[in-house]
């Protein structure tokens, strides 16, 4: 069972969407959609609700921390977390954005991603940002994010312009990961 979504700016007396939630699928590399570069979220709408809705639904069942639209083959600039224990802190970064505060200062993590499953890799990334987003009725925020919350922040945007973690290991060990990855649909 997934666990209750609750989305603060939302009120669910007033919707009946989330009777409709529905688990989306997955996107696996080296599937081509992956690379697609997402458009900016420019309606903040029913819809919109709705997407985020799935896609914390699908993060949730699939047991991630996070999830970028591009994964759910849906080419938008939206991205859900919770990086709560409980998984009770459901969190809606629209249009997210960042920019690097220091770029000598670099945090390694090893991350997964739901789009390569079984691979763990060691990531090297810039650990003082500052991030950009709007929520789910267009209101602007800004941040520092520390640890895990700015490993997955640069994760998932790196989702929304095509770009996946192997991009960061060697050409080698990717390709790997690739014949791997088609001999298992295959
Ligand atoms: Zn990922």
């Amino acid at each position: 069972m997934a666990p209750i979504i609750k989305i603060s700016c939302v009120d669910y007396k007033e919707s009946t969407y989330n009777m409709y939630m529905a688990r989306l699928k997955i996107l696996t590399f080296p599937d081509p959609r992956l690379r697609k570069v997402a458009s900016p979220v420019k309606e903040f709408n029913k819809s919109l609700i709705k997407i985020t809705e799935n896609m914390l639904e699908t993060m949730y069942e699939e047991g991630g921390i996070g999830l970028a639209a591009t994964q759910v083959d849906i080419h938008e600039r939206i991205v859900v977390m919770d990086l709560s224990e409980e998984k009770n802190d459901p969190r809606i970064f629209i249009n997210p954005e960042f920019k690097i505060l220091d770029d000598k200062s670099l945090f390694s993590c090893e991350e997964g991603c739901l789009s390569i499953p079984g691979v763990r890799e060691e990531i090297t990334r810039p650990d003082k940002i500052k991030a950009y987003w709007q929520d789910i009725e267009g209101k602007e925020y800004e941040d520092e994010p520390q640890g895990l919350l700015a490993v997955c922040f640069q994760h998932e945007i790196d989702h929304l312009e095509g770009k996946l973690l192997v991009d960061y290991i060697s050409p080698l060990k990717r390709d790997r990961i690739r014949k791997k990855a088609l001999k298992s649909v295959n």
